[in-house]
């Protein structure tokens, strides 16, 4: 939120849509939602993007360009603005902090991280995301060595290009991050990012051996 408004980033699957609804009418009235940002192209990301049109009058949607002929196939009557590969800033609650950083190619061939300089977290997709054990209810990662495990099968396996992953590193190296926020998993906290990122990029990706 920023200055009253708000900004939804990947609202997620319409069959969670009633509960996600639920959740943020408890913090904000749907009118006051000025943007909807979907990071990538996936079901998972924006596949409730009709419901969210259909309760959010004054809300405007941003995609990646390649991805602005795909997306309303998810239902969309209206215009989806198109954020260019380079990147941009999105105009808040009359601030233009938050920034769209390139993540193409992680795992999505476009893809954006949003990174809030105020709060100075990264929410980086698909990127750091974990697919955690049911018993493990833990919001943050607290041992990156064992997290590995929960991450490691899914980042080679979804992440196709070393390029693009170590161009994506380079560019959030140079970002104060105290918590980067996948869609999957946990959160991590300053320490676990930096080792994140040091672990992400030794990693080999992009091969399709074992496949
Ligand atoms: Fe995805």
């Amino acid at each position: 939120m920023e200055n009253g408004k708000g900004l939804l980033l990947d609202p997620g699957g319409m069959e969670i849509f009633p509960p996600v609804l639920s959740t943020i009418s408890r913090e904000i009235k749907m009118d006051d939602i000025e943007i909807l940002f979907c990071s990538h192209q996936d079901p998972d990301i924006c596949s409730s993007l009709s419901l969210w049109f259909g309760v959010c009058k004054n809300m405007k949607v941003y995609v990646p360009s390649i991805w602005s002929l795909f997306i309303p196939h998810f239902g969309s009557d209206r215009t989806l603005y198109q954020i260019p590969d380079a990147g941009m800033t999105l105009p808040l609650g009359g601030s233009d902090e938050l920034q769209l950083i390139p993540a193409h190619y992680c795992h999505s061939s476009g893809n954006f991280s949003l990174y809030d300089p105020t709060a100075k977290i990264l929410f980086s997709g698909d990127i750091g995301a974990a697919l955690l054990p049911k018993d493990n209810s833990g919001i943050f990662v607290e041992d990156f060595d064992r997290h590995v495990q929960y991450i490691e099968g899914f980042h080679k396996r979804w992440m196709p290009s070393k390029t693009a992953k170590n161009q994506w590193i380079e560019r959030v190296r140079k970002l104060d991050i105290n918590m980067m926020c996948p869609q999957h998993g946990a959160i991590y906290k300053k320490a676990e990012a930096e080792k994140f990122l040091d672990w992400f990029e030794e990693l080999e990706v992009g091969s399709a051996e074992n496949i």
